[in-house]
């Protein structure tokens, strides 16, 4: 027999995954041929990761096929198997093979994303002196002599441990020169896993004891001992060594006399760490439905009985607060039932505590939290447990995806329009589009959630490729106060509707004119006087994303863009020029405002700090709060800040995007938009959805309570739809005007974007790069005859510098980017990202 093998080569090879390939992208699938042993033969699955000789090394690798036939001539035998239970499952051999040739990676990458964390272990390059070199060999220089001293007396050294310290290209060229003489080898290692089971020992009772033999034990302690284990079950009883000492304080020698007396037995077991813990939650019970929930859940709970193997996909679009989330519940707990389990995901764990206590509150121990901080060995323990099917529903952040469930029935994607569901880095999948592909090989089932789906979605669920549900009101079950009226009406949960919050949209300009140039207009100061004089709380939103990037003017709003694309420009102060991030055009920066002659046109933004500066000054007795990218670091900042800011420790909470995120907050009545269109103009198709999503979450921040609330949006663009339609709440409006433009413009979802960027200095090199990759995409485009294939760029990326690197992209945009991508030998370097959340 043989097997077919993907093998984790190392690093440093796969960095540059285009280095070898000489049949363009085909040979990421590549695997390689071994033979198996007789000692492995019957015993070889797909899914098992394993050790072969790759070359001199010794590597690792999984099974991704049997066969009983091989082409290849010379074939080398499987070493051992890392693990006895496969680590992938069928389905997610065939997932990782989808999204190599989906996304363009490497299936050995692909593979790596579902590699339990840990299990994955290093290589090692050992020099190691040949046993037959004589003693006192002398080398040729300083550096050689050092070697050879050093390998004389530990016999061998690491590679790594060599070239610290001193000169790393004086040290190679020695070790080459010894190595050529044949005084030393190079040998290759693989490391043990880093992440191993942790275990406890265990005590037993091995026969109940009789008051006889009770009576016979010498020694108080060995009788406390075995007391106690009666006490605690008896044979049934397994108890740790620990709560055994912790008990009767017996020192380890009398376990061990009893141990060798028959009495009782010691064992070995794993323990499982567990991410939970230290969360309180109280168990709660799933309330009956609403009417709009039942009608949803009469169309969800049919699709998940697993009868048929086809997978259904539904979009559930309900503003905040409207019952999603307990339709998830529901559905988790219908899947549960039906024996199956379910991975719910959520766009960042730190920002939705409330939706996790929700879940370990109603599933207790049946669910666990893939959480990133989890230390390796939690992760570790996490996976195997998950493996054995020990756990039903796993929640956790876009890689939870891969959650090995042996079972799956149902994946549930929560704000499904979240940019975070695409990893940012290689393999650059979405999560989304990758649980559709799980799912529909498992016969799971599919939920897409949200207030603001992305466009992609609602168009697939309007072709009728999803299936629309909607939960058009909000649910509010907070009673007011107490007293026995309210204890009546509490068994049976107040249901009332919620008016939306009222939303008034500023118009910045007309502040400039009437003399007011502070960041704050007269009726966002206003409103922040009369909710802190009501001693209610208020959130102040920023979008730091495009601030000071963009140039406006203050009199008129205009806006520079480039004339061939009229995409707005970004400054850029290092050059004091205005970019096209579409076309890679370049203008000087002009003086006056080109529409109205005004001096003050400049870049655009004012930062968290700024704002909180000037809350200061006009209300010196508030107490703010601070809340973006830089306040995080620490386990369960974000859960200390909210419960902070709830707990009404402070009166105005100021933030970037990440405020706009789930949380439920009676207290806020007033959200203001700080700069409501900052992030309109970023050179990016998505600019007008992503502004959307975020001031229609904003807005809904206010007035989740009985407390009527309002939201406030500052705009120098007041009549633009993106900014109409978050202030009505109407994503309707809004999906009708952005659908126009992406049909108009051909973006997705009427075509695919495949983006390649180059990453590199000088800034002339790049650039001459991306010049070069047009050029041939363009003619290989031509020689295919492939239509309808637009080759956009080179451009540099809106984040042109990047940790000293400049970045230049070239974007292939058409119904089937692939075709092209699949017959196209790529540069070596060049990266690639197909079907973008962003093109910055
Ligand atoms: P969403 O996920 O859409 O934001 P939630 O499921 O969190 O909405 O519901 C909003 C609020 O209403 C929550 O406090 C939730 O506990 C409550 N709720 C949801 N459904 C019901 C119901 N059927 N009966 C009583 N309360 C409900
Ligand atoms: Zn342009
Ligand atoms: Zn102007």
């Amino acid at each position: 027999m043989f097997a077919e093998i993907v093998v984790n080569a190392p690093l440093s090879r796969r960095r540059v995954p285009f280095v070898e390939r000489t049949e363009g992208f085909a040979a990421l699938a590549q695997t390689f041929t071994y033979s198996i042993p007789p000692a492995l033969e019957g015993r070889l699955q797909p899914g098992h990761l394993v050790t072969v000789p790759f070359g001199p090394r010794k590597l690792q690798g999984i099974v991704v096929a049997l066969s009983a036939q091989t082409a290849v001539e010379k074939v080398k035998d499987v070493f051992d198997l890392v693990d006895p239970l496969p680590v992938l499952s069928a389905a997610q051999v065939a997932l990782a093979q989808w999204m190599s040739d989906t996304y363009f990676a490497p299936l050995i990458d692909c593979v790596l994303q579902m590699f339990p964390p840990g299990l994955e272990s290093e290589v090692q390059t050992l020099i190691v002196l040949n046993p037959n070199a004589p003693d006192g060999v002398a080398g040729d220089n300083a550096a050689q002599q050092a070697l050879l001293e050093r390998l004389q007396r530990d016999r061998q050294a690491p590679l790594d441990d060599l070239v610290k310290g001193a000169s790393k290209t004086e040290t190679l060229r020695a070790i080459d020169s010894l190595v050529r003489k044949g005084l030393a080898s190079k040998q290759s290692v693989l490391l043990p896993p880093r992440a191993r089971a942790q275990t406890e020992r265990t005590v037993r009772l091995i026969a109940e004891p009789t008051p006889e033999l009770l009576q016979a034990v010498k020694g108080d302690r060995q009788k406390a001992v075995l007391q106690y284990l009666v006490a605690q079950g008896g044979l049934s009883a397994v108890k740790t060594v620990r709560e055994v000492r912790d008990a009767t304080h017996a020192p380890q020698d009398t376990l061990a006399t009893l141990e060798r007396a028959n009495y009782i037995r010691v064992d070995q077991r794993e323990t499982f760490r567990d991410p939970l813990r230290g969360m309180i939650v109280e168990p709660a019970a799933a309330p009956d439905l609403t009417p709009d929930q039942q009608t949803v859940w009469d169309a969800i709970r049919p699709a998940l009985d697993g009868a048929e193997p086809a997978s259904t996909t539904f979009l559930l679009h309900g503003v905040t607060g409207s019952g999603k989330t307990e339709i998830y519940l529901r559905a988790v707990a219908e899947t549960i039932a039906r024996s199956r389990q379910a991975i719910v995901l959520v766009p960042e764990i730190a920002l939705t505590p409330q939706t996790i206590r929700r879940f370990a509150a109603r599933f207790g121990s049946r669910v666990t939290i893939a959480h990133s901080q989890l230390g390796l060995g939690e992760r570790y323990d996490q996976w195997r447990r998950m493996r054995a099917g020990a756990i039903d529903v796993v929640v956790g952040p876009r890689s939870a995806v891969f959650a090995p469930l042996p079972r799956l029935g149902l994946i549930v994607l929560d704000e499904e329009h979240e940019g975070s569901y695409k990893q940012d880095r290689a393999p650059h999948y979405h999560a989304r589009e990758t649980a559709r592909q799980y799912a529909a090989l498992c016969g799971a089932t599919v939920i897409l959630g949200s207030a603001t789906p992305s466009l992609e979605s609602m168009f697939q669920a309007r072709q009728g490729a999803y299936r629309l549900l909607t939960l058009p009101q909000r649910i509010e079950t907070r009673l007011p106060g107490a007293g026995p009226q309210a204890a009546a009406i509490n068994r049976q949960p107040l249901i009332v509707n919620l008016e939306l919050p009222h939303v008034d949209i500023v118009d910045m300009r007309a502040e400039l004119k009437a003399g007011n140039t502070s960041i704050f207009s007269r009726a966002l100061r206003d409103a922040l006087s009369e909710t802190l004089e009501a001693r209610q709380q208020a959130i102040l939103f920023l979008n730091r994303r495009g601030a000071a990037t963009f140039v406006m003017c203050r009199d008129c709003g205009h806006v520079l863009k480039c004339r061939r694309c009229d995409n707005a420009l970004t400054y850029h102060s290092d050059e004091s020029e205005l970019i096209c991030h579409h076309c890679g055009r370049r203008y000087g920066m002009p003086a006056l405002c080109p529409a109205c002659g005004s001096k003050r046109i400049r870049q655009f933004g004012a930062g968290t700090q700024k704002v909180e500066e000037v809350v200061s000054q006009l209300f010196p007795t508030a107490r703010t709060l601070r809340w973006d990218r830089d306040v995080t670091g620490a386990r369960g900042a974000h859960d200390e800040l909210l419960r902070r800011f709830a707990s009404h420790e402070a009166d105005v909470l100021i933030g970037t995007q990440m405020i706009a995120k789930g949380l439920d907050l009676p207290l806020v009545t007033l959200v203001g938009a700080v700069s409501a269109d900052t992030g309109l103009n970023l050179p990016d198709f998505r600019a007008g959805e992503r502004t959307f999503q975020l001031l229609t979450q904003v807005a809904g921040r206010a007035g989740r309570s009985r407390l009527s609330g309002r939201a406030i949006l500052q705009t120098y663009m007041p009549g633009y739809p993106v900014i109409t339609a978050a202030a009505r709440h109407d994503y309707a409006a809004f999906y009708e005007a952005e659908i126009e433009f992406r049909r108009r413009l051909h973006y997705p979802p009427f075509s695919r974007l495949i983006r390649l960027i180059f990453a590199g200095a000088p800034d002339a090199r790049v650039q001459s790069e991306a010049e070069s990759l047009h050029r041939n995409l363009s003619q290989r485009v031509r020689q295919l005859g492939l239509a309808g294939l637009e080759i956009i760029g080179p451009a540099p990326c809106f984040n042109h510098k990047l940790r000293g690197m400049f970045r230049w992209q070239v974007i292939v945009k058409g119904a089937n980017p692939h075709a092209l991508l699949r017959a196209f030998n790529l540069p070596v370097g060049w990266h690639v990202d197909v079907d973008p959340v962003s093109v910055l």
